[in-house]
């Protein structure tokens, strides 16, 4: 058993990954080439198989293939119902497509709920039977592990945190429902929220660090302003902070979590914005719940989406 390798696939809107690893979590083989999402879906395919080769050598024996994406999976069918960023990507039935094609166990998995059984494995959860993790980027997606399993509800669906309403008269969300958390604190909305009072007026650093490019504003930017002492990005991250800690003391109240790990880009400007999330808890939480629930870091960043599609082998294998 010990001899045998697992294949771990990142297919992402931008890059499709592969990497071979052992069982016990070494990596191997890494490659990388663009995902192409702007072609057709046999050809974002084809590389999807050309990157599986590139890393499994044909003599090498191989447990399972992982496979992380954005979107929403019928997990029991293996099929892709929708990827965000892949145009095209309905009703896919990847997992019998690549079965063909390399006859071994294929495993699919939602980027965001992979991510949480990544940390849970292999990062910052290490040792936690119950924890929330919360990926804060262009949108906010979400992962729970609870009794130390994957939570992903009846239909795969399970664990969009983004979308939980936090202001029902707050901003439009993509989704069509206003006020979700994704609306009211993601990078997007970090960013929104500080164009539109730079365009109402107000004084700020921001400025100056886009040259008056207003467009150019992102949460990078607002997290730098931040730092500098800027009193308008303080109170952005301040407000953003507010309703992401919200959502926690709610997640707190309903599942009673050891832990929280935040991921994400937004949080790449520094430690700015989890320490305001962290004072925000503080005084938002009943005592009990703070004193037992720990808010930390991701501890996996680039990789994530590989170690994650390499834990769901592990753990549909029993590895
Ligand atoms: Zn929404």
């Amino acid at each position: 058993m010990r001899s045998l390798r697992c294949i771990a696939v990142d297919l992402g809107g931008t890059q499709i990954r592969a990497a071979r690893y052992t069982v016990d979590g070494v990596l191997e083989a890494r490659v990388g080439m663009p995902t192409g999402a702007q072609e057709s879906l046999a050809s974002v395919c084809q590389r999807l198989k050309s990157v599986i080769r590139q890393v499994w050598p044909p003599e090498i024996p191989v447990a399972g293939i992982g496979i992380g994406l954005p979107g929403i999976l019928d997990y029991k069918r293996g099929v892709v119902l929708r990827a965000s960023n892949l145009s095209g990507w309905v009703d896919v039935p990847l997992r019998d497509n690549l079965l063909d094609a390399f006859h071994v166990p294929v495993f699919m998995g939602n980027d965001a709920h992979l991510a949480a059984l990544a940390e849970h494995r292999f990062g910052a959860g290490r040792g936690v039977s119950n924890m929330v993790y919360l990926a804060i980027g262009d949108g906010i997606g979400g992962g729970m592990i609870l009794n130390d399993t994957l939570f992903t509800g009846g239909h795969g669906r399970g664990a969009e945190l983004g979308h939980m309403t936090l202001d029902v008269h707050g901003p439009r969300c993509h989704c069509g429902r206003r006020g979700c958390l994704e609306a009211l604190a993601s990078g997007t909305a970090i960013a929104r929220r500080a164009q539109e009072r730079l365009e109402r007026g107000e004084d700020s650093l921001l400025r100056t660090l886009v040259d008056g490019e207003l467009a150019q504003i992102t949460a990078q930017e607002v997290g730098i302003a931040v730092q500098q002492g800027d009193s308008l990005a303080q109170a952005i991250f301040a407000e953003a902070g507010g309703y992401i800690a919200t959502a926690l003391v709610n997640l707190m109240y309903l599942l009673n979590p050891e832990l929280f790990v935040l991921g994400g880009g937004v949080f790449r400007a520094g430690d700015a914005f989890l320490a305001q999330i962290q004072e925000a808890v503080a005084l938002l939480a009943p005592d009990n719940y703070r004193e037992q629930t720990r808010i930390v870091p991701a501890a996996l960043w680039e990789d994530v989406g590989l170690w994650g599609a390499l834990a769901l082998v592990m753990m549909e294998l029993d590895l």
